[in-house]
């Protein structure tokens, strides 16, 4: 048997009615169910996959520690790596690891129970940084640097303790691609969300094996799942509002123009410097003509060659013409 990291890209299904039609009954419905969960899963497995082909995130011998917060990201994330552990090519550990940060109300029981149901070695450190945030933060400001700050040192910590050689996080596209655009809107920055780094104490390998995988996908395999999630609103703290109204307005963009954000995610993996203005990444002060012809020299004075709307435009309304009638 060959094992691979990513199946095949066809996300097709049989048709198990056999005539290629839809069984008009509720077992029909439970198919049509069952048929899309699958779809699902596969893609949620292929994308994973490729995620982590590309960057090459993890490789014979690893030890992957997977940060399970008790939300559906972090859930979906072990849930998939399972899956592609067992038939991925090469030999690696997973080891799952919650840091209950002492908020009050958190349920201590749903991870210890849910991991050991299934069999997955964990490790949960108890650490009060919900009273060192609360003693440091005036009431009313945000919580989440801090906190943040704190657990990732933590994190760091415990990785080195368990001999963990990757730090897999949850994030996913989305989270991405609204990085990318609060720090283009806030901090000035083309930067997003990278899928591999080296993490800040310069000692442990960070990988986002989601990146490529869309939020509603995760929130759907939740449902399918039945995880046991953990609101994450029990530290009191507000969300951050910009975050929030980016989150809206890529999710309104997808709505009207279904494939937005995985064009925006395929935009960040191809970058034509020479086109932006960043001076320390293309060298603007000493361009000067080679005298030699290239098709990928930019046409200055043409319009950009964009692809034709998708059936996504062609569905908006055409516009209204609305006379004014004078009173
Ligand atoms: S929402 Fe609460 S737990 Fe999460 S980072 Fe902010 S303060 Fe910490």
């Amino acid at each position: 048997m060959t094992t691979t990291w990513v199946d095949t890209p066809n996300d097709a299904t049989p048709d198990r009615t056999g005539d290629g039609t839809a069984p008009a009954s509720s077992a029909g419905q439970t198919l049509r169910i069952e048929r899309e969960n699958h779809k699902l899963e596969k893609r949620l497995c292929r994308l994973t996959g490729q995620a982590i082909v590309e960057h090459n995130m993890i490789g014979e011998g690893d030890k992957v520690m997977v940060c399970l917060s008790g939300g559906k990201d972090s859930y979906g994330l072990l849930d998939i790596l399972l899956k592609l552990q067992a038939r991925a090519p090469v030999n690696f550990e997973l080891v799952a690891v919650n840091l209950d940060q002492k908020q009050p109300g958190f349920p201590e029981h749903i991870l210890p129970e849910y991991l050991t149901q299934l069999g997955v070695p964990f490790h949960i450190e108890n650490q009060d940084t919900y009273s060192i945030v609360r003693d440091k933060i005036a009431p009313g400001k945000t919580m989440c640097s801090l906190c943040s700050r704190l657990r990732r040192g933590i994190l760091y910590r415990v990785a080195s303790e368990l001999g963990a050689t990757k730090i897999a996080l949850g994030h996913h596209r989305d989270d991405i691609l609204a990085t990318l655009m609060l720090n283009m809107f806030f901090g000035g920055k083309l930067k997003g969300m990278p899928p591999k780094l080296v993490s800040d104490d310069g000692r442990h390998t960070v990988i986002r094996p989601l990146a490529y995988v869309a939020e509603k996908d995760l929130i759907r395999w939740a449902q399918v799942k039945d995880f046991p999630i953990i609101p994450c609103s029990l530290c009191g703290s507000q969300e951050n509002l910009q975050r929030k109204q980016v989150g809206i307005m890529l999710k309104e963009w997808e709505k009207k123009f279904p494939g937005r954000l995985d064009n925006m995610l395929h935009a960040l993996q191809n970058v034509v410097p020479s086109h932006l203005m960043d001076r320390q990444l293309f060298p603007f002060e000493t361009l000067v003509p080679t005298g030699v012809a290239s098709d990928e020299g930019d046409k200055a004075f043409d319009a950009d060659d964009l692809p034709e709307p998708t059936t996504a435009f062609a569905k908006l309304p055409t516009l209204q013409v609305i006379q004014l009638m004078p009173n």
